[in-house]
């Protein structure tokens, strides 16, 4: 069997195509306000790519680049203006922040309503209980990739690999709300080939290149591939051996062009629905 790639591009375009529309009909007026602290690559490569997303959906986008020497102070003080701001609807501050920024102390400081992340405390307990505004970006994307093979999630065996807060549990959330049978697999998990196998939806969210191998998947299994790694030649790769589980499964993600460009398309839809909200 060969696996039919799941197009995150193609998906994303098109998740980002409803948002222009949306705005454009009805006129909504959306800002997102990112902030980087300190001079990541990697998130550099991020912010430039989530306002690019702005500029194509019609979402104003205003961009804090701070020194890594940035205090915690005035870091919290930024986000204090950025809450008070009408033309700011969302509000994403770039993680990792440097060692001595406290990350939690930073989202607890974001008004819930603009925190386009969904990962402040308040956000994440709604997430729990399911009742909403906004998704987890990444989550939310992968759910979008799963809806597009046309399988159900409900009553089917889904495996998540990694318990990180921002991934793996509200994934498994996700999972749960559309009634699937869901497994939380972390580092501590015991024969985990053997629990993996057992997935009709493997989602891999470890963060070491080539963990998932074709040995661990079901045969016709949905994988979708949560994994960014940077190997030593500058290429980029998943959490999936995608060559020989692209033999095995039914639907897979590749790496880039799967659950990456998925984020960004739902942080567009999160910052237009808090606009939505914050209008009312
Ligand atoms: P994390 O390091 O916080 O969590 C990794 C998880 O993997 C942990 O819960 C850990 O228990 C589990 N794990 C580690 N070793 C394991 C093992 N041997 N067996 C089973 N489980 C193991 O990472 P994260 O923030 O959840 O991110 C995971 C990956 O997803 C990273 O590669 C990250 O870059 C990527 N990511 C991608 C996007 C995107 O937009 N595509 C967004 C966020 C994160």
């Amino acid at each position: 069997m060969t696996a039919k790639i799941i197009d995150g591009k193609a998906i994303s375009a098109a998740v980002k195509e409803q948002v222009r529309a949306e705005i454009e009909r009805d006129k909504i007026k959306a800002g997102l306000a990112v902030v980087i602290v300190g001079d990541d690559p990697a998130s550099r490569v991020y912010v430039n790519n989530k306002k690019k997303a702005c500029e194509l959906c019609g979402i104003q986008s205003f961009e804090y680049a701070l020194p890594a020497e940035t205090t915690e102070e005035q870091l919290l003080e930024l986000v204090d203006t950025l809450n008070a701001d009408n033309k700011v609807n969302g509000i994403l501050v770039q993680l990792p922040l440097p060692k001595h920024l406290d990350e939690k102390k930073v989202i607890e400081r974001i008004s819930p309503i603009k925190d386009v992340d969904a990962f402040h405390e308040t956000n994440v307990g709604k997430i729990m209980i399911g009742n909403y505004a906004f998704l987890p970006c990444t989550p939310a994307g992968c759910m979008e990739l799963i809806h597009s093979t046309g399988v159900e999630v409900a009553g089917k065996e889904c495996v998540v690999i990694g318990r990180s807060n921002i991934v793996g549990k509200p994934m498994a959330m996700l999972l749960l709300h559309e009634n699937g049978t869901v497994t939380i697999c972390h580092s501590k998990t015991r024969d985990l080939p053997e629990v993996c196998r057992r997935a009709d939806i493997l989602i891999a969210a470890v963060g070491k290149p080539n963990f998932v191998t074709a040995d661990m998947v079901k045969p016709g299994a949905v994988v979708i591939d949560v994994g960014i790694n940077r190997l030593e030649n500058g290429k980029l790769c998943g959490d999936v051996k995608f060559d020989e589980v692209s033999e095995k499964a039914g639907f897979i993600t590749p790496v880039p062009g799967g659950v990456g460009p998925m984020t960004i398309a739902m942080l567009m839809r999160n910052t237009v629905t808090a606009a939505k909200i914050q209008a009312k």
